[in-house]
């Protein structure tokens, strides 16, 4: 039952990001940032990028931010998966490669089921790897002044097998990717309303996203990564537009325009804040759910008890002014926010 459960919600938070994306082609371009169904351009061929392609990206910048790599880094790492297999997680390659990297098993980059798991595979080509029997396989952080040099010879560097002129006529694209991704501040994304400033995707723990602001996005990418190594699936609902606080707010509270925009959160059932006043809109509040199913009561739920007791380890960090703590509204066991309203 519980497993039916998860495919269920992980099913439907994949038609929502294809919904998404498909009816609001337009409105994703966000300034130079590349979404799916986009064309990509290298200095050696052109190709679509797909929802599958854009949720290897995905990962890969998510495990770049969850593990403080810098911006530059995660580029490095898009543009090398951008040249080795067009971000494609392939189960073979040339000389016995696999995955979004093409990583070799002789080289000391682990099993094919590692090295096919975007998430281990782009731990990995940050931080490198041993395997049991001792090779070492060079990452990113392995390489002296990596910083210091141009993206282009930093990801040959590290990918010794890859042609230094193709992957650094792939470099421009992956910014673009990286953009995408993000979601970058501003420009076309503010206009059309469908994005606050900086509203940037978590890939969450049934492989949907999971859209926050930039300023908790890190912790919240680190604490659903460390849940899901514990079993335990969270994703949930972040980012919500006015829009779409006006469409529950019909649903929960009545659709006159009293009942839309005046009548008491605590009159609604359930309670559902008024259009600009939740923490939705900022981006700075998530409904919970675990392993696919909402978060309805605390006391025996792993997942509320693994939040409620592990937040201070991620959120202490962020650099939000208006956080007081990672905080759970009292009437709402799955809505945790940067003030807890
Ligand atoms: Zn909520």
């Amino acid at each position: 039952m519980r497993k039916f459960g998860v495919l269920v919600a992980v099913f439907f938070l994949g038609l929502i990001f294809l919904a998404g994306s498909q009816s609001g082609a337009a409105s994703y371009s966000c300034g130079l940032g590349l979404r799916p169904g986009d064309m990509v351009t290298t200095g050696y061929g052109e190709f679509e990028l797909t929802e599958q392609r854009f949720a290897h990206a995905n990962v890969i910048v998510r495990v770049g931010i969850a593990n403080s790599i810098p911006e530059n880094g995660q580029v490095i790492a898009l543009a090398v998966a951008l040249t080795e297999d067009k971000l494609d997680n392939p189960p073979d390659g040339d000389s016995g490669s696999a995955g979004i990297f093409q990583q070799i098993e002789s080289w000391g980059w682990g099993t094919f089921e590692e090295r096919t798991n975007p998430e281990i595979a782009a731990y990995r080509f940050y931080h490198g790897h041993t395997d049991s029997q001792g090779r070492r396989a060079i990452g990113l952080l392995d390489i002296d002044g990596w910083e210091a040099m141009s993206m282009g010879d930093a990801a040959h560097a590290v990918q010794q097998s890859l042609h230094p002129d193709r992957v650094k006529s792939a470099i421009a694209a992956a910014q673009r990717i990286h953009k995408g991704v993000v979601g970058s501040a501003g420009n076309q994304c503010l206009s059309t309303g469908e994005f606050a400033d900086n509203v940037v995707a978590v890939t969450n723990g049934a492989g949907g996203t999971t859209w926050v602001d930039a300023s908790i996005a890190p912790a919240l990418q680190a604490m659903m990564n460390d849940a899901k190594r514990q079993g335990l699936i969270l994703a949930g609902g972040g980012h919500r537009t006015v829009s779409s606080q006006i469409e529950l707010r019909k649903a929960h509270c009545g659709t006159s325009d009293y009942a839309i925009y005046e009548m008491p959160s605590s009159q609604c059932r359930p309670p559902t804040a008024r259009p600009g006043r939740s923490q939705h809109q900022l981006g700075l509040a998530v409904d919970f759910t675990c392993n696919g199913v909402l978060i309805t009561y605390r006391e025996g739920n792993p997942c509320y008890e693994f939040i409620a007791k592990n937040w201070p380890r991620y959120f202490r960090q962020t650099n939000n002014p208006q956080f007081i703590g990672w905080k759970n509204l009292a009437s709402e066991p799955w809505h945790w926010s940067t003030t807890g309203n």
